[in-house]
Protein backbone atom coordinates (compact mmCIF):
# COMPACT_ATOMS: atom_id res chain seq x y z
CA UNK A 1 0.00 0.00 0.00
CA UNK A 2 2.68 2.11 0.79
CA UNK A 3 4.13 1.44 -2.44
CA UNK A 4 0.97 2.85 -3.78
CA UNK A 5 0.55 5.69 -1.91
CA UNK A 6 4.01 7.02 -3.17
CA UNK A 7 3.08 6.11 -6.68
CA UNK A 8 -0.39 8.23 -6.47
CA UNK A 9 2.16 10.92 -5.25
CA UNK A 10 3.94 10.73 -7.93
CA UNK A 11 1.41 12.46 -9.50
CA UNK A 12 2.21 15.22 -7.28
CA UNK A 13 -0.80 16.55 -8.51
CA UNK A 14 -3.17 15.31 -5.78
CA UNK A 15 -5.55 13.92 -7.92
CA UNK A 16 -7.29 12.50 -5.06
CA UNK A 17 -7.44 15.47 -2.88
CA UNK A 18 -9.82 17.51 -2.56
CA UNK A 19 -9.55 21.44 -3.25
CA UNK A 20 -12.08 22.76 -1.87
CA UNK A 21 -12.93 26.00 -4.01
CA UNK A 22 -13.34 28.67 -0.92
CA UNK A 23 -15.02 32.06 -1.77
CA UNK A 24 -11.95 33.47 -2.11
CA UNK A 25 -10.57 31.93 -5.06
CA UNK A 26 -14.32 32.58 -7.26
CA UNK A 27 -13.71 36.17 -6.20
CA UNK A 28 -9.61 36.12 -7.00
CA UNK A 29 -8.79 37.70 -10.27
CA UNK A 30 -5.93 36.39 -12.82
CA UNK A 31 -2.09 37.17 -10.41
CA UNK A 32 0.25 38.31 -12.31
CA UNK A 33 2.46 35.46 -11.24
CA UNK A 34 4.84 33.04 -13.10
CA UNK A 35 4.15 29.13 -11.52
CA UNK A 36 6.63 26.98 -12.09
CA UNK A 37 4.98 23.88 -11.52
CA UNK A 38 1.50 22.88 -12.73
CA UNK A 39 0.73 19.59 -14.42
CA UNK A 40 -1.20 18.68 -17.52
CA UNK A 41 -2.61 15.19 -18.57
CA UNK A 42 -4.07 14.01 -22.15
CA UNK A 43 -7.26 12.46 -21.99
CA UNK A 44 -5.44 9.07 -23.07
CA UNK A 45 -3.83 9.32 -19.68
CA UNK A 46 -6.93 10.58 -17.83
CA UNK A 47 -8.50 7.27 -19.09
CA UNK A 48 -5.47 4.62 -18.28
CA UNK A 49 -5.66 5.89 -14.37
CA UNK A 50 -8.96 5.64 -13.97
CA UNK A 51 -9.23 2.36 -15.11
CA UNK A 52 -6.64 1.47 -12.63
CA UNK A 53 -8.99 3.02 -10.30
CA UNK A 54 -6.72 6.40 -9.40
CA UNK A 55 -9.87 8.41 -8.26
CA UNK A 56 -10.25 12.08 -9.63
CA UNK A 57 -11.65 14.52 -7.62
CA UNK A 58 -11.92 17.26 -10.59
CA UNK A 59 -13.61 17.71 -14.04
CA UNK A 60 -11.32 15.88 -16.66
CA UNK A 61 -11.26 19.31 -18.42
CA UNK A 62 -9.09 20.91 -15.05
CA UNK A 63 -6.38 18.02 -16.01
CA UNK A 64 -6.57 18.51 -19.89
CA UNK A 65 -8.02 20.97 -21.07
CA UNK A 66 -5.33 23.96 -21.04
CA UNK A 67 -8.57 26.56 -20.93
CA UNK A 68 -9.88 25.27 -17.98
CA UNK A 69 -6.54 24.56 -16.03
CA UNK A 70 -5.54 28.61 -16.34
CA UNK A 71 -9.06 29.62 -15.24
CA UNK A 72 -8.71 27.68 -12.30
CA UNK A 73 -5.00 28.03 -11.33
CA UNK A 74 -5.98 31.69 -11.65
CA UNK A 75 -2.77 32.89 -13.94
CA UNK A 76 -1.89 32.74 -17.59
CA UNK A 77 2.24 32.75 -17.28
CA UNK A 78 3.23 28.99 -16.29
CA UNK A 79 5.45 26.06 -16.87
CA UNK A 80 3.15 23.15 -18.16
CA UNK A 81 4.78 19.92 -16.91
CA UNK A 82 4.46 16.98 -18.66
CA UNK A 83 3.81 13.79 -16.34
CA UNK A 84 5.22 11.02 -19.63
CA UNK A 85 7.37 9.91 -17.52
CA UNK A 86 4.54 7.59 -15.64
CA UNK A 87 3.73 5.47 -18.83
CA UNK A 88 5.14 2.03 -18.63
CA UNK A 89 4.87 2.07 -14.78
CA UNK A 90 3.35 -0.92 -14.02
CA UNK A 91 1.19 0.95 -10.82
CA UNK A 92 -0.50 3.57 -13.84
CA UNK A 93 -1.53 1.02 -16.30
CA UNK A 94 -0.21 -1.08 -18.87
CA UNK A 95 0.35 0.75 -22.36
CA UNK A 96 1.35 -1.55 -24.99
CA UNK A 97 4.16 0.72 -26.54
CA UNK A 98 5.34 2.60 -24.15
CA UNK A 99 7.46 4.57 -26.22
CA UNK A 100 4.41 5.48 -28.58
CA UNK A 101 2.35 6.57 -25.61
CA UNK A 102 4.93 8.71 -24.04
CA UNK A 103 5.58 11.14 -27.25
CA UNK A 104 2.04 11.62 -27.39
CA UNK A 105 1.91 12.74 -24.24
CA UNK A 106 5.02 15.08 -24.60
CA UNK A 107 2.94 15.98 -27.53
CA UNK A 108 0.00 16.93 -26.05
CA UNK A 109 1.86 19.20 -23.67
CA UNK A 110 3.38 20.92 -26.34
CA UNK A 111 0.59 21.85 -27.89
CA UNK A 112 -1.35 23.10 -24.96
CA UNK A 113 1.86 25.38 -24.84
CA UNK A 114 1.38 26.27 -28.77
CA UNK A 115 -1.69 28.50 -27.56
CA UNK A 116 -0.41 30.95 -25.86
CA UNK A 117 3.46 30.40 -26.48
CA UNK A 118 4.53 33.89 -24.91
CA UNK A 119 3.44 32.82 -21.39
CA UNK A 120 3.20 29.22 -21.30
CA UNK A 121 6.36 26.96 -21.26
CA UNK A 122 6.09 23.14 -21.82
CA UNK A 123 8.49 20.63 -20.06
CA UNK A 124 8.67 17.24 -21.82
CA UNK A 125 8.56 14.24 -19.02
CA UNK A 126 11.63 12.53 -19.48
CA UNK A 127 12.84 8.64 -17.43
CA UNK A 128 16.11 8.67 -18.22
CA UNK A 129 16.50 4.59 -17.67
CA UNK A 130 14.30 3.97 -20.74
CA UNK A 131 16.58 3.05 -24.46
CA UNK A 132 14.77 6.00 -25.72
CA UNK A 133 15.62 8.67 -23.24
CA UNK A 134 18.17 11.00 -25.11
CA UNK A 135 16.12 10.63 -28.41
CA UNK A 136 13.15 11.65 -26.74
CA UNK A 137 15.12 14.71 -25.02
CA UNK A 138 16.59 15.88 -28.36
CA UNK A 139 12.76 15.32 -30.25
CA UNK A 140 11.30 17.89 -27.61
CA UNK A 141 14.39 20.14 -27.95
CA UNK A 142 14.14 19.79 -31.65
CA UNK A 143 10.51 19.18 -33.32
CA UNK A 144 8.60 20.82 -30.31
CA UNK A 145 10.75 23.37 -28.96
CA UNK A 146 10.10 22.33 -25.54
CA UNK A 147 11.47 25.06 -22.72
CA UNK A 148 12.43 22.08 -20.17
CA UNK A 149 12.90 18.55 -19.11
CA UNK A 150 10.94 16.92 -15.96
CA UNK A 151 12.64 14.08 -14.81
CA UNK A 152 10.78 12.13 -11.63
CA UNK A 153 13.66 10.08 -9.53
CA UNK A 154 10.46 8.51 -7.81
CA UNK A 155 8.33 7.48 -10.59
CA UNK A 156 11.59 6.35 -12.21
CA UNK A 157 12.85 4.40 -9.38
CA UNK A 158 16.18 6.39 -9.97
CA UNK A 159 19.76 5.98 -7.80
CA UNK A 160 22.23 7.84 -8.13
CA UNK A 161 23.98 5.56 -5.61
CA UNK A 162 23.31 2.59 -8.19
CA UNK A 163 26.44 3.44 -11.20
CA UNK A 164 24.09 2.20 -14.07
CA UNK A 165 21.44 4.89 -12.80
CA UNK A 166 24.02 7.48 -12.64
CA UNK A 167 25.55 6.19 -16.60
CA UNK A 168 21.85 6.74 -17.42
CA UNK A 169 20.98 10.49 -15.87
CA UNK A 170 24.17 12.08 -16.66
CA UNK A 171 23.99 12.03 -20.27
CA UNK A 172 20.14 13.89 -20.04
CA UNK A 173 21.57 16.83 -17.77
CA UNK A 174 24.27 17.10 -20.10
CA UNK A 175 21.98 17.71 -22.91
CA UNK A 176 20.34 19.93 -21.05
CA UNK A 177 22.89 21.88 -20.12
CA UNK A 178 24.36 21.96 -24.02
CA UNK A 179 21.20 23.34 -25.33
CA UNK A 180 20.25 25.74 -22.96
CA UNK A 181 17.21 23.85 -21.17
CA UNK A 182 16.31 23.73 -17.60
CA UNK A 183 15.52 20.83 -15.78
CA UNK A 184 12.65 20.41 -13.24
CA UNK A 185 13.93 17.55 -10.97
CA UNK A 186 11.70 15.76 -8.60
CA UNK A 187 14.92 14.48 -6.75
CA UNK A 188 13.44 11.83 -4.09
CA UNK A 189 13.25 9.25 -4.55
CA UNK A 190 11.32 7.18 -1.52
CA UNK A 191 14.12 5.26 -0.07
CA UNK A 192 13.95 5.47 3.12
CA UNK A 193 17.87 6.41 2.89
CA UNK A 194 17.41 9.31 0.65
CA UNK A 195 19.44 12.23 1.92
CA UNK A 196 22.91 13.82 2.15
CA UNK A 197 24.37 10.78 0.24
CA UNK A 198 22.20 11.48 -3.28
CA UNK A 199 22.62 15.29 -2.74
CA UNK A 200 26.31 14.73 -2.66
CA UNK A 201 26.18 12.52 -5.92
CA UNK A 202 23.77 14.76 -7.83
CA UNK A 203 26.76 17.43 -6.90
CA UNK A 204 29.90 15.47 -7.52
CA UNK A 205 28.59 13.45 -10.32
CA UNK A 206 26.53 15.26 -12.66
CA UNK A 207 26.40 18.94 -11.82
CA UNK A 208 30.48 19.32 -11.33
CA UNK A 209 30.84 17.25 -14.94
CA UNK A 210 28.54 18.83 -16.77
CA UNK A 211 28.45 22.82 -18.35
CA UNK A 212 26.29 25.48 -16.59
CA UNK A 213 22.92 24.04 -16.18
CA UNK A 214 19.40 25.78 -14.46
CA UNK A 215 17.95 23.14 -12.16
CA UNK A 216 15.05 23.32 -10.30
CA UNK A 217 14.57 20.95 -7.13
CA UNK A 218 10.84 20.75 -7.29
CA UNK A 219 9.11 20.40 -4.02
CA UNK A 220 12.48 21.79 -1.44
CA UNK A 221 14.12 18.22 -2.69
CA UNK A 222 11.67 15.83 -1.23
CA UNK A 223 8.39 14.31 -2.22
CA UNK A 224 5.72 17.44 -0.51
CA UNK A 225 5.09 18.17 3.12
CA UNK A 226 7.72 19.08 5.09
CA UNK A 227 9.19 16.74 6.64
CA UNK A 228 12.78 15.58 8.50
CA UNK A 229 14.08 14.30 5.50
CA UNK A 230 13.33 17.78 3.95
CA UNK A 231 15.73 19.43 6.31
CA UNK A 232 17.86 17.07 5.44
CA UNK A 233 18.30 17.57 1.86
CA UNK A 234 17.78 21.36 2.26
CA UNK A 235 20.94 21.25 4.16
CA UNK A 236 23.02 18.78 2.52
CA UNK A 237 22.86 21.36 -0.54
CA UNK A 238 23.07 24.17 2.04
CA UNK A 239 26.84 22.84 2.88
CA UNK A 240 27.67 21.91 -0.89
CA UNK A 241 26.66 25.73 -2.24
CA UNK A 242 28.79 27.53 0.98
CA UNK A 243 31.87 24.69 0.42
CA UNK A 244 31.93 23.79 -3.58
CA UNK A 245 32.54 27.44 -5.16
CA UNK A 246 31.77 25.51 -8.56
CA UNK A 247 28.32 25.01 -7.90
CA UNK A 248 27.52 28.68 -8.40
CA UNK A 249 28.77 27.93 -12.53
CA UNK A 250 24.79 26.66 -12.48
CA UNK A 251 21.62 27.59 -11.07
CA UNK A 252 20.26 25.66 -8.52
CA UNK A 253 16.83 26.47 -7.64
CA UNK A 254 13.96 24.91 -4.94
CA UNK A 255 10.37 25.42 -6.01
CA UNK A 256 8.15 25.49 -2.88
CA UNK A 257 5.23 23.60 -4.50
CA UNK A 258 3.52 20.99 -2.10
CA UNK A 259 5.54 21.80 0.83
CA UNK A 260 3.05 23.80 2.44
CA UNK A 261 0.45 21.76 2.83
CA UNK A 262 -2.74 22.60 4.45
CA UNK A 263 -4.37 19.32 3.99
CA UNK A 264 -3.00 15.78 3.74
CA UNK A 265 -2.19 14.45 0.61
CA UNK A 266 -1.67 10.99 -0.73
CA UNK A 267 -0.09 10.41 2.12
CA UNK A 268 1.68 13.42 2.97
CA UNK A 269 0.20 14.80 6.07
CA UNK A 270 -0.35 18.25 6.43
CA UNK A 271 2.28 20.76 8.44
CA UNK A 272 1.44 21.81 11.56
CA UNK A 273 1.84 25.26 12.80
CA UNK A 274 5.20 24.46 13.86
CA UNK A 275 6.28 23.13 10.83
CA UNK A 276 4.72 25.82 8.60
CA UNK A 277 7.51 28.26 10.33
CA UNK A 278 10.42 25.57 9.52
CA UNK A 279 9.34 25.61 6.15
CA UNK A 280 10.21 30.11 6.74
CA UNK A 281 13.17 29.21 9.12
CA UNK A 282 14.94 26.70 5.93
CA UNK A 283 13.71 29.04 3.30
CA UNK A 284 15.75 31.97 5.00
CA UNK A 285 18.81 29.65 5.27
CA UNK A 286 18.64 28.54 1.54
CA UNK A 287 18.27 31.98 0.55
CA UNK A 288 15.21 33.58 -1.34
CA UNK A 289 17.15 34.19 -4.17
CA UNK A 290 17.12 30.24 -4.71
CA UNK A 291 12.92 29.81 -4.09
CA UNK A 292 10.85 29.31 -6.85
CA UNK A 293 6.62 29.79 -6.84
CA UNK A 294 4.93 26.64 -7.55
CA UNK A 295 1.48 25.26 -6.87
CA UNK A 296 1.86 21.46 -8.21
CA UNK A 297 -1.53 22.17 -9.69
CA UNK A 298 -3.97 21.12 -9.83
CA UNK A 299 -2.83 20.92 -5.87
CA UNK A 300 -3.99 24.02 -5.64
CA UNK A 301 -4.48 27.57 -7.59
CA UNK A 302 -2.07 30.01 -7.22
CA UNK A 303 -4.17 32.72 -5.40
CA UNK A 304 -4.68 29.45 -2.50
CA UNK A 305 -1.42 28.54 -2.13
CA UNK A 306 0.18 32.31 -2.24
CA UNK A 307 -2.53 32.55 0.55
CA UNK A 308 -0.87 29.77 2.52
CA UNK A 309 2.73 30.68 1.91
CA UNK A 310 1.21 34.33 3.55
CA UNK A 311 -1.17 33.37 6.44
CA UNK A 312 0.20 30.12 7.71
CA UNK A 313 4.14 30.38 6.53
CA UNK A 314 4.22 34.02 7.35
CA UNK A 315 6.32 35.26 5.10
CA UNK A 316 6.29 38.24 4.59
CA UNK A 317 5.36 40.55 1.96
CA UNK A 318 8.81 41.21 0.64
CA UNK A 319 9.80 37.43 0.92
CA UNK A 320 6.64 36.60 -1.27
CA UNK A 321 8.31 39.35 -3.58
CA UNK A 322 11.52 37.80 -3.89
CA UNK A 323 9.74 34.01 -4.01
CA UNK A 324 7.59 35.02 -7.37
CA UNK A 325 10.88 37.39 -8.78
CA UNK A 326 11.25 36.86 -12.41
CA UNK A 327 13.89 33.94 -11.81
CA UNK A 328 10.65 32.29 -11.21
CA UNK A 329 10.74 31.44 -15.13
CA UNK A 330 13.08 28.81 -15.48
CA UNK A 331 13.40 29.56 -19.39
CA UNK A 332 14.34 32.81 -19.09
CA UNK A 333 18.08 32.13 -19.59
CA UNK A 334 17.03 29.93 -22.48
CA UNK A 335 19.46 30.58 -25.02
ZN1 LIG B 1 4.32 17.86 -9.68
Amino acid sequence: MRILREKLRILCAALVSVVSFSACVSAQKSAPVFDNHVHIMSPQMIILFKDVGIPFSKPDADYSDITAIRKRLGTDRFNLISMAYLFGNPEFGKVEDVRKAVEAENDFAAAAKSTDPQNIKAFCGIDPLRDFALEEAKRCFEKLKIDGLKLHFNASQIYLTEPEHLEKVRPIFTFAAENGLPVLLHFDNSHPKFGETDVNLLVDEILLKIKPVKLVLAHFGTSGGFSEKTKKVLSAFIKRFKEEPKLAQHRVLFDISAVALDKDSDGVLKLSDEQFLEVKEYAGKLGFDKIVFGTDYPLYSSAQYLKILKDRVKFSDREIAEILSEKGDVTNEKK
